[in-house]
């Protein structure tokens, strides 16, 4: 399996530290609004990457962190009047849901930087003894960036070029460090902040401390790949390498991933040109399946544009294969004989060759544009290979591969059953019932019968309304 390594810039054989083991951690979102399509893109790209790891066998241990703390957060709070972590908890939550919709599976740890403060004092205060670091005086204490020397190794900066960039001048505010390239490790706290004790003020952690000490606590100091989008090379993981090498003294992820950028009509997307759109937006119009399926179609490493066009084309797309996988069901309903003859397993050696092709495709740096192209050819030979007296062995064979490789993707192929209006209807007059008579235990089970179907009940003072999820 071939991970192009932004760190070497270069596609490199992928062996883990430890055999048949991954460790994963992918930087999350800062949680002070419902995650927007952007967002999803390394959500969806390195859901994907888990899944193929597992299906090649790994054990993946994958850790994406919240960021719970953050101006945005702060302001945000302030406007509506609330605490920061109502807000947080709120967005959270709701990220969640979002991930649900998206078939991103939840990792094995999503830590929440304010649940892990004195794991970041730890480190700052380690680097400050090993000279990595030092306090200003009014308690900032920053990362001396000049006293490490692997600075720039992931974003291919040197530290001559970023000073003549601009930065060879301490702006405003900046007067206390002893050089402009340094960087907040923790900053005091100002009037209406969150704050926490710590040896040097009552304040807050940076932005990049969080990611090398939650990365450190749940997969080690040593980890096989760390991930995020591309806007996070400079300066958020160059700082984390910075922080996590000079504290441990130890290489800190072997492979560095990063998805290219989200655009929408070929525009950044920005509240400000009202091109921006959240997920929840997106699953006002489309299933989020499709969503996912146009962001796999692109490779995860270059840039994707977003555009009503293109989500139709990817809506097609994926309607060829759920209604080829709807066909093979219906034929194999019909289906005479059971046996395979000599003929079809002829046929089906031909088959197995599209699933090689997907996996060749995966194993070249998570080709998942081949690969879909691979599924669509397999579809082709299953409309055209599966005709009237074919046995239910071969339309099984045939089913059981393309839902195999979709769900890898974390794509569903089969279509889902959805209930009418009349049976929810029935079903809600039933529970209603069920409620009067007491019958709270068949009450509750037709409400999580409803919600296994995509059902969501609300009970108002009009009465229960219900929507589909
Ligand atoms: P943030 O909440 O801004 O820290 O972003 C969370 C994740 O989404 C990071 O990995 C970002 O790199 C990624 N991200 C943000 N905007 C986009 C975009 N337009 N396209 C692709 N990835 C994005
Ligand atoms: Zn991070």
């Amino acid at each position: 399996m071939k991970v192009y390594n932004t760190l070497s810039g270069k596609k490199e054989e992928f062996v883990p530290l430890e055999e048949g083991k991954v460790s994963m951690y992918v930087c999350g979102p800062t949680v002070y609004n419902l995650i927007h399509i952007g967002n999803a893109r390394p959500m969806i790209v390195f859901d994907t990457v888990r899944r193929y790891m597992e299906h090649r066998g790994y054990e993946v241990n994958y850790v994406s962190n919240f960021t719970d703390v953050d101006d945005k957060i702060i302001k945000k709070a302030n406007e509506e009047g609330a605490a920061p972590s109502v807000i947080s908890e709120r967005y959270i939550a709701e990220c969640k849901n979002d991930m649900e919709a998206l078939h991103v599976k939840p990792a094995t740890t999503h830590p929440k930087a304010t649940c892990e403060i004195d794991g970041m004092i730890e480190m700052i205060q380690t680097l400050i003894e090993k000279g990595h670091a030092y306090a200003a005086p009014d308690g900032t204490v920053y990362f001396k960036t000049r006293s490490f020397p692997g600075y720039g190794k992931l974003s291919h900066k040197n530290l001559d070029d970023l000073r003549s960039g601009g930065r060879s001048l301490l702006v405003s505010g900046e007067e206390q460090k002893q050089d402009p390239l340094d960087f907040v490790l923790w900053k005091p706290k100002k009037e209406g902040e969150p704050f926490w004790e710590s040896p040097w003020c009552e304040g807050r952690p940076g932005w990049h401390i969080e990611c090398s000490v939650m990365s450190k606590k749940y997969l080690g100091e040593e980890i096989d790949i760390h991930a995020g989008g591309e806007d996070l090379i400079f300066p958020h993981h160059e700082n984390e390498i910075a922080q996590s090498e000079a504290a441990n003294g130890k290489p800190f992820a072997k492979y560095w991933m990063h998805n290219g950028f989200l655009n929408i009509d070929n525009k950044k997307m920005s509240k400000s040109l009202g091109n921006f759109f959240t997920v929840r937006d997106i699953s006002e119009k489309y299933d989020l399946q499709v969503l996912r399926f146009f962001m796999l179609s692109a490779h995860y490493r270059s840039p994707l544009n977003f555009s009503a066009e293109l989500m139709e084309a990817a809506k097609n797309g994926l309607e060829r294969i759920v209604t080829c996988v709807s066909n093979l069901n219906f034929l194999l309903e019909k289906a005479q004989t059971e046996e395979l003859c000599a003929e079809e397993e002829k046929e089906l050696l031909r088959a197995k060759e599209f699933m090689t092709k997907f996996d060749e495709a995966m194993d070249d740096d998570f080709n998942t544009a081949d690969a879909i192209s691979a599924i669509f050819e397999l579809v082709k030979f299953a409309n055209t290979s599966v005709g009237e007296g074919a046995s239910a062995a071969f339309i099984r064979a045939l089913k059981d591969e393309i839902v195999e490789l979709m769900d890898i993707c974390g794509l569903t192929a089969e279509r889902r059953q959805e209930m009418l209006d009349e049976e929810i209807e029935s079903l809600i007059q039933e529970r209603q019932d069920a409620r009067k008579a007491k019958n709270f235990a068949r009450a509750d089970e037709i409400r999580d019968l409803l919600a296994e179907k995509g059902i969501i009940l609300e009970d108002t003072r009009e009465g229960v309304k219900w929507k589909r999820a």
